[in-house]
C-alpha cells in the first residue's frame, strides 16, 4: 500500500529522525547536528554572561574533578548574588573559559549549564530572530513554513 505523506508530515518525520528542535513561540527552529561544523558561535564572540546554579557548579567541578571552592575561585565570576563562568578575551573576541580553543567544540559538554543547554530558544532570541537566523548555521526560520 502506498503511503502519501503532506509536505507538513514530512518535515515532521525529518524532525523526528534528525533530532530538529523547536520551541512554542519562536519563528526559528534549531538543527544540534549543524554544531558539527560550527566554530562556536554561542561561546564566543562578544562578552556575555553564562549563569550557572550552584546545582550546575557542583556537577561541573565534579565532571572536572575538582574541589568546589577552587572550581569557583579558578572558573567563576561573583556578579551581586549570582555566579557565571569566566571569559578569556582573544583576539578581540571573548571565549567563554569552558570553550575547547582546538577542538572548537565546549570541553564540559555534558555537564553544560542550562544556559547552553537551552540555546538558541532564548527570550532574547525569540524576540530578535534575525539575529540568530544571521549567527548560527543551526536555526532556520519557520515563518515560511506556517504560510
Ligand atoms: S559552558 Fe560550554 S556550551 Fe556553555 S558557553 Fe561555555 S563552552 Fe559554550
Amino acid at each position: 500500500m502506498a503511503v502519501f505523506l503532506t509536505v507538513e508530515d514530512s518535515l515532521q518525520l525529518a524532525g523526528g529522525i534528525f533530532n530538529i528542535m523547536r520551541e512554542e513561540g519562536f519563528d526559528f527552529s534549531f538543527d544540534p547536528m549543524a554544531c558539527e561544523n560550527c566554530d562556536g558561535y554561542c561561546c564566543t564572540g562578544e562578552s556575555g554572561y553564562t549563569w550557572v546554579t550552584m546545582e550546575e557548579v557542583s556537577k561541573i567541578a565534579d565532571f572536572m574533578g575538582q574541589d568546589i571552592d577552587r572550581f569557583v575561585g579558578l572558573y567563576l565570576v561573583r556578579i551581586v548574588s549570582r555566579f557565571c563562568l569566566k571569559e578569556v578575551k582573544i583576539e578581540g573576541s571573548f571565549h567563554c573559559l569552558f570553550f575547547d580553543e582546538k577542538n572548537r567544540r565546549c570541553s564540559i559538554y555534558d555537564v553544560r549549564p542550562t544556559q547552553c543547554r537551552t540555546f538558541p530558544f532564548w527570550e532574547y532570541f525569540r524576540d530578535n530572530p534575525d539575529e540568530i537566523l544571521k549567527e548560527c548555521p543551526g536555526a532556520c526560520s519557520i515563518l515560511d513554513k506556517r504560510e
